[in-house]
């Protein structure tokens, strides 16, 4: 980066937040997967709203791309440059003020680059629950999950990260700032711009705070491991136990038994929690309010009234128990690190015939390959995960045999992660044609000059 360039940034931002250094800039180029690096002209770490302006201004007028950035902990590449031209990583991350708590609307109004863990807390703080929770809520932050539209292990119940929002503040490509921070829930005054830069992963604009809705908070949890025969027993059991529990399933995973081994053998502290191994699990998360005496019987009762889907079920009965059992579940993505990644969903009634088509297809293509299946199974949304690291190099191969069933059943190649720079490709044989062409006419008209997290979903 030459000097001039150097210098006008360091006058927006401070010289101490313009990292140029390859030891400085090496966690921003790399991504979480350290499948995707790429070299930026500079890492800039803004702290204000009024900085981010300045700087992609800037950008705008020098015709310099920009990666923003939150927590990096992105898996589909969106939050790395490409190194395709000149490009700027912007990180959000000392964007991180919890501007308004206001208990009696329900809203938190933070900025773009709090740590997702923090804003539960303050939402706990409040008496309220933050409802958006995932694996890597310890350090992915609320801009970054807004603008991937983050699932996790919630949306049975409260939804998708989309659906948390409110109002939303954002840079746009030429640096003005759009206010949007509305804390309404009732705002029919045309169409609605907040919905365009969810889940956007940056290609629209820069998002800097959002309005965040919040909810009761439980005053009673109940986590179940449940062993099942088989996927179809695993939907059928959610549907008979949401008929009598309602609202009160928070998250309802699924885990199979080669995705539990591997968590035994990568974590030897972790134990099986049933005695005699299953081919299937399900990890129930159960909330309510009033006392954990009375939602543990509930569950009980309705886990009873489901014996013949359950082969054996433990309920944790603390909250280290909880924990374990969620650690479980925590630790499948470290388990099995390196192979070929899907992340896809069908509708629910679907799923069953999902994993058992795919297994049989790749059984005949690749025989006696190992699949890890798990994930969110009250959402339609499995984590189909394949082989080990020999088998990056057929990436192409294994991805058409699960796409194309996915594709079969009226499903999506990606259901939470995005489309980043891994999806980008194949996005332009799963999505219809006229709607990629939307897309792309959204895209020209709120970033002309193509500036904005190129190479990425589109
Ligand atoms: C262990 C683990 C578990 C995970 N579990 C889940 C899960 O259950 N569900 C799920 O959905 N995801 C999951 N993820 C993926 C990841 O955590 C989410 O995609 C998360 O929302 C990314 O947030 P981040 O702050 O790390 O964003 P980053 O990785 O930094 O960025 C992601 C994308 O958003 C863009 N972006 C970031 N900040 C902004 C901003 N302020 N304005 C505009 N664009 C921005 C980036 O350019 C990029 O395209 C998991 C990841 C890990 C490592």
């Amino acid at each position: 980066m030459d000097a001039r360039l150097q210098s006008a940034f360091a006058a927006l931002v401070g010289e101490k937040y313009v990292l140029t250094s390859p030891q400085d800039t090496a966690a921003y180029t790399t991504d979480w997967r350290r499948q995707y690096h790429a070299d930026a002209l500079c890492v800039l770490r803004p702290a204000h709203t009024a900085e981010v302006s300045a700087l992609v201004g800037l950008c705008a007028r020098e015709g310099i791309a920009i990666v923003p950035q939150g927590g990096n902990t992105g898996l589909s590449g969106g939050s790395v440059p490409t190194g395709t031209r000149p490009e700027i990583v912007l990180s959000l991350s000392r964007l991180d003020r919890i501007r308004a708590v206001d208990a009696l609307n329900d809203t938190l109004t933070v900025e773009a680059g709090c740590v997702l863990a923090d804003i539960q807390r303050a939402a706990a703080q409040a008496g309220r629950l933050f409802a958006l929770s995932l694996g890597a809520e310890g350090s992915c932050q609320i801009g970054g999950n807004l603008s991937t539209n983050a699932g996790g292990v919630s949306v049975l119940r409260y939804g998708n990260a989309r659906e948390q929002v409110l109002g939303l503040e954002v840079v746009l490509p030429d640096g003005r700032v759009w206010d949007g921070l509305r804390a309404l829930r009732k705002d029919n005054t045309g169409y609605d711009l907040k919905q365009l830069f969810l889940g956007a992963e940056g290609t629209l604009g820069v998002i800097t705070a959002a309005v965040l809705k919040l909810h009761p908070r439980p005053t009673a949890n109940v986590t179940a491991w449940i062993a099942m025969r088989n996927p179809a027993h695993a939907v059928e059991s959610l549907a008979q136990l949401r008929a009598r529990l309602g609202e009160r399933i928070s998250a309802f995973e699924l885990v199979s038994r080669g995705c539990l081994e591997a968590v035994l053998k990568h974590a030897p502290a972790i134990r099986d929690p049933l005695s005699r191994p299953h081919s299937w699990y399900v990890l129930a998360e159960f909330a309510d309010t009033g006392t954990p005496a009375t939602l543990a019987a509930l569950v009980e009762q309705a886990l009873a009234d489901c014996s013949n889907l359950a082969q054996d079920a433990v309920l944790a009965s603390s909250t280290t128990q909880s924990q374990s059992l969620w650690k479980i579940r925590e630790t499948i993505p470290e388990a099995q690190f390196a192979n070929v990644k899907h992340d896809v969903s069908v509708p629910v009634s679907k799923v069953p015939e999902l994993i058992e088509r795919v297994g049989a297809a790749l059984e005949s293509a690749l025989p006696g390959v190992p699949v890890y299946a798990f994930g969110h199974i009250g959402d339609g949304n499995i984590h189909y995960n394949v082989g080990d690291q020999a088998l990056l190099p057929r990436r192409e191969e294994v991805n058409r045999i699960v796409y194309g069933v996915v594709a079969a059943l009226g499903g999506s190649i990606s259901a939470e992660h995005g489309l980043g720079q891994s999806k980008r490709e194949q996005i332009r044989h799963y999505k219809d044609a006229l709607e990629l062409e939307l897309m792309r006419a959204l895209k020209r008209s709120f970033d002309p000059q193509g500036l904005m997290n190129p190479g990425k979903v589109l």
